[in-house]
């Protein structure tokens, strides 16, 4: 094994959402960052002999994580929703301590965080966009509200960070680089074991290191770290516990009475080309009573010309990203089928800023349920088996507890209530009878979180406030594994601004 000689500041593993984005982030302040990335500059995945599911089926594991670079970034939506206060406050379950940071600390990045992400200052709040459009904000009651979500125009960040990836000396990003092993120096990590696909092995110095290797991997790095003697957090229990996801799935049918105020509180926003979505979620308030989980749901709209837009989406997407573009034969195909609406939906997009939901189609609400961060859900390694890294293979089982059914059969219940003057709303029949076959059939959301929860001490965390592995003087992890509980947003943007938080830590501002 070599040795690299020249130690930068700060080494992050793993360049997907939050890795890369520290990196920049760092790199524009002058700290000079090295990411590693396990994947090459093509879409690549994880082997699925490094891992095995033993509880809840969780296809997200194989199917929702990138080894790439950008990581999962080349997958995702590019949807920024934020943690709202109660989600970081004690909530009433067993182990659910307040997060180590108040929900300020938090919040007081956000607006950084939209900035470095590209969006514009005057569709950062909610009011300012309904107001903008001249629409009064949909009232619902019930303990709900309609919220706003935000979709980045570039989500795919190793394409949005191209030029300071290709340019910025202070960033340098290796690829085909995994990350494999811990030198010890003490309290301190005085180097990682980079392994490349070629079986070639290096020790890759540094002063900081971030783990940001998605939560999955950044639990099987400590767990593997875990079983050398001098490893500092080898008894900390809490490594790998409290796996987290949304749960996911249709939970009724809606049938408007109008469809004109239907799409006015509903439709998609197009504010000044930027896209953002209204959604229904509980309240603030709602989730800060005792038993109570915080969920979200989304309108999802199916027509006769669904599938042409997706297209015509992907087609321009595709030409204006110099990708391989579908055939001419394709795009006459599928132009023609949207002609009849063409005009309707150019009205919608110039004049309502909205996106047309054509009278015939078919409305449905999709839930995001938080769920509660159990002690049993949890990943574990298998030592016996190891991957070409020798890394060890990953356990996954995820538990859902006993809250998650009634709370989803009750916040549909109350959106029912909520839209009746505009809206007949079907509940799913095995959810309205509050069968738990229809708990089975709800999905993950790609949403992986926990496994390195902060804590305000080893015996209830894995990170510190400022992210940093107890027992450790130098090691970091960055992602939604150190949230304690993830709320009802998808969980990135707050993962990234606490990237923005971990950046003045590192450099000490
Ligand atoms: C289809 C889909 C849609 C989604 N949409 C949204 C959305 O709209 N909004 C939202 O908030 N979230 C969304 N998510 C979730 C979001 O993509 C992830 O939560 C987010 O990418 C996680 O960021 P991360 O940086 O922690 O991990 P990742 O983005 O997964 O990046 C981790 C990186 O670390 C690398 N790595 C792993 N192990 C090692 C190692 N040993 N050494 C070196 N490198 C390593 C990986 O190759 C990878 O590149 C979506 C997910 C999916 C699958």
């Amino acid at each position: 094994m070599s040795e690299s000689d020249d130690a930068p500041p700060v080494v992050i593993v793993g360049s997907g959402a939050v890795g890369l984005f520290l990196g920049v982030l760092l790199a524009r302040v002058g700290v000079r960052a090295l990411v590693l990335e396990a994947g090459g500059r093509t879409l690549g995945g994880f082997a699925n002999t490094t891992f095995e599911c033993v509880g809840r089926r969780h296809q997200g594991i194989q199917i929702s994580r990138s080894r790439s670079l950008g990581g999962t970034t080349n997958l995702w939506g590019g949807q920024l929703v934020e943690l709202m206060p109660a989600d970081l406050q004690r909530r009433e379950w067993p182990c659910g301590e307040a997060w180590p940071i108040r929900y300020e600390e938090l919040a007081s990045h956000f607006r950084e965080t939209y900035q470095a992400l590209g969006v514009p200052d005057d569709i950062i709040e909610d009011p300012a966009v309904w107001e903008w459009l001249g629409t009064p904000r949909p009232q619902l009651g019930q303990g709900l509200e309609v919220f706003l979500t935000r979709w980045m125009r570039m989500p795919n960040l190793a394409v949005l960070f191209s030029r300071e990836i290709e340019t910025d000396s202070n960033l340098l990003v290796a690829t085909d680089a995994t990350v494999c092993g811990f030198t010890f120096d003490g309290d301190r990590i005085a180097a990682v074991e980079v392994c490349d696909g070629q079986g070639r092995r290096v020790r890759v110095r540094g002063q900081r290191f971030v783990l940001a290797a998605g939560t999955v991997e950044n639990v099987r790095l400590l767990l593997h770290g875990a079983t050398v003697a001098d490893c500092p957090w080898r008894h900390n229990r809490m490594v790998g516990r409290r796996f987290q996801d949304h749960l996911g799935g249709r939970i009724a049918d809606i049938k408007p009475h109008a469809m004109r105020d239907f799409s006015r509180a509903f439709a998609t926003l197009v504010v000044k080309g930027d896209k953002l979505q209204p959604k229904i979620r509980t309240t603030n308030d709602f989730v800060g009573q005792p038993g109570n989980l915080n969920i979200q749901a989304m309108l999802a709209f199916e027509s006769s010309i669904s599938e042409n837009l997706v297209f015509l989406k992907q087609f321009v997407k595709a030409a204006l990203y110099g990708r391989r573009v579908g055939s001419l034969k394709a795009l006459l195909k599928n132009s023609i089928a949207c002609s009849r609406y063409l005009l309707p939906l150019m009205w919608n997009y110039a004049v309502q800023h909205r996106l047309l939901i054509p009278g015939s189609a078919k409305i449905s609400l999709h839930v995001q349920s938080e769920t509660v961060p159990l002690d049993e859900s949890r990943i574990t390694i298998d030592t016996t088996c190891r991957d070409v890294y020798g890394l060890p293979k990953v356990i996954l089982d995820w538990r859902v507890g006993q809250i998650e059914l009634p709370q989803i059969k009750q916040f549909a219940e109350r959106v029912a209530v909520a839209l009746a003057p505009i809206a007949d709303v079907v509940i799913v029949p095995e959810l309205a009878a509050g069968r738990t076959e229809f708990l089975d059939g709800l999905y993950e959301t790609g949403h992986q979180a926990g496994g390195c929860v902060m804590g305000e001490s080893p015996e209830t965390g894995v990170v510190d406030r400022d992210l940093r592995v107890f027992g450790t003087r130098n090691l970091y992890v960055l992602g939604a594994s150190v949230f304690r509980s993830s709320g009802n947003a998808n969980t990135t943007f707050s993962a990234m601004a606490l990237a923005m938080r971990l950046k003045r830590h590192l450099v000490g501002i």
